[in-house]
């Protein structure tokens, strides 16, 4: 193992993503006190990029715990892990010939512990909860987080509350019973369960792991991008195409490849980050074709992919800053085009992905319709979760009577 520095980790301090207020690492910390925006951690990366080198990784636990040094965690003990990370990056020969792309690759976030992404920031989330004495955690969730949550609070031993919507996956509900998380359906949204934890903090005294409240989570998230960045031997893909719910994935993935450039890893090239939202909840969509800075919350939102009903994010300018940043853009798709894309997906390439990750499908044909991605460029679609979570996308089956089964209608 690398020399960490005398604190344990190559944290130096945390920083809000807006007004870039400074907090002190080793402290539980939510949202910026003077700002309410989110807190993104800093390393000393000059540090970092003398105590690792990319040639130190192959040999390494194959999870995003091979990063150890670009990630929070001070002691080792503390590393809450069900061996999340480093999924498969797989190229789409069929799917990409259809769309007329030689380059396509998919990175299979389906392949996870927990089923989902949300994975790789909970386990780090949680890992520095257990850090800094945490003893009782709760989540607002749309459904996966709550299930990582849950998984990685069993695992640390933390008591864990889920407030999700009446109408979350079964399977969401299901895995955090299991779980043994104290589990409340609300008659709402996540951002009506979002306020039930904000509101019962101070009575109930637990740790609130909102997306990008917590400012660990993203830390998590990041390891995306770093991973991918090693997978394609430091050259990244032209562009990354992102289901997006509260942005952590892209806006993790965004600090990812700012740290990687930082440590002189890569380059200043960055892929173009594409947002992909459902029609019926698309409150970056709008913002970002609008020139807006911020986002202003969605009414109504609905859509099957739940991970993508999130009617506004605390860190909807970072979300909009990465889009813009790298020449990126939004796209919206109708549940109906990214469920036709999920099928497309499996019967192609035989990946079963969550519902969110069709949908980067089909903003993948739009953008290639538009000429905006080229025949030649480098792909990369993120399939967030497992289609698994979310049965009821499925066709109903067919019955047969075995009494009298007519072979004639099978062909
Ligand atoms: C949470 C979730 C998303 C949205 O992710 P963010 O990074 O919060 O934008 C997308 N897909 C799935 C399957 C999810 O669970």
């Amino acid at each position: 193992m690398q020399a960490l520095q005398a604190s344990g980790s190559f944290v130096t301090h945390l920083e809000c993503g807006k007004c870039r207020a400074r907090y002190p690492a080793g402290q539980l910390h939510s949202l910026c006190t003077a700002c309410s925006r989110p807190l993104l951690v800093r390393y000393d990366l000059p540090a970092v990029a003398r105590a690792l080198h990319k040639g130190d990784l192959p040999p390494r636990e194959v999870s995003l715990w091979r990063y150890r040094e670009l990630l929070p965690v001070t002691r080792p003990e503390n590393i809450v892990t069900l061996g999340e990370g480093f999924t498969p990056l797989l190229a789409l020969p069929r799917l990409g010939a259809s769309l007329g792309l030689s380059r396509l690759l998919l990175k299979d976030e389906g392949q996870m512990p927990t089923l989902s992404f949300k994975s790789r920031g909970q386990a780090v989330a949680l890992s520095m909860a257990k850090e800094l004495g945490v003893t009782r955690v709760a989540i607002p969730s749309a459904g996966n987080a709550a299930g990582a949550m849950a998984a990685y609070a069993a695992r640390a031993g933390l008591e864990a509350f889920v407030f999700m919507p009446e109408d979350v996956p079964q399977g969401n509900l299901m895995e955090c019973d299991l779980l043994g998380a104290r589990v409340f359906l609300v008659n709402g949204l996540i951002s009506d369960c979002g306020k039930i934890v904000k509101d019962g903090q101070p009575l109930l005294h637990w740790f609130d792991l909102s997306t990008l409240k917590e400012p660990y989570r993203l830390e998590g998230k990041k390891t995306m991008g770093l991973e991918l960045a090693e997978q394609l031997d430091w050259q990244l893909p032209d562009v990354i195409i992102y289901p997006t719910g509260g942005g952590t994935g892209l806006v993790g993935m965004w600090k990812a490849f700012d740290e990687l450039e930082h440590m002189g890893w890569i380059g200043p090239k960055r892929p173009r980050l594409v947002s992909v939202q459902a029609a019926g909840c698309a409150p970056m969509v709008r913002a970002f074709e609008q020139g807006q800075e911020h986002a202003e919350p969605w009414q109504n939102a609905h859509t099957v992919a739940a991970g993508l009903r999130v009617p506004g994010a605390v860190g909807d300018f970072l979300i909009l800053r990465a889009i813009r940043e790298t020449g990126g853009t939004a796209v919206a798709v109708t549940d109906e085009e990214l469920l036709a894309d999920q099928k497309a997906l499996a019967r192609a390439e035989g990946v079963c992905a969550a519902p969110e990750g069709g949908a980067t499908v089909s903003a993948l044909r739009k953008l290639v319709a538009s000429g905006w991605i080229k025949p030649q460029e480098q792909v990369v679609l993120f399939n967030t979760g497992h289609f698994i979570k979310y049965p009821y996308t499925a066709a109903p089956p067919v019955h047969l009577r075995k009494e009298a089964v007519d072979f004639a209608r099978l062909a």
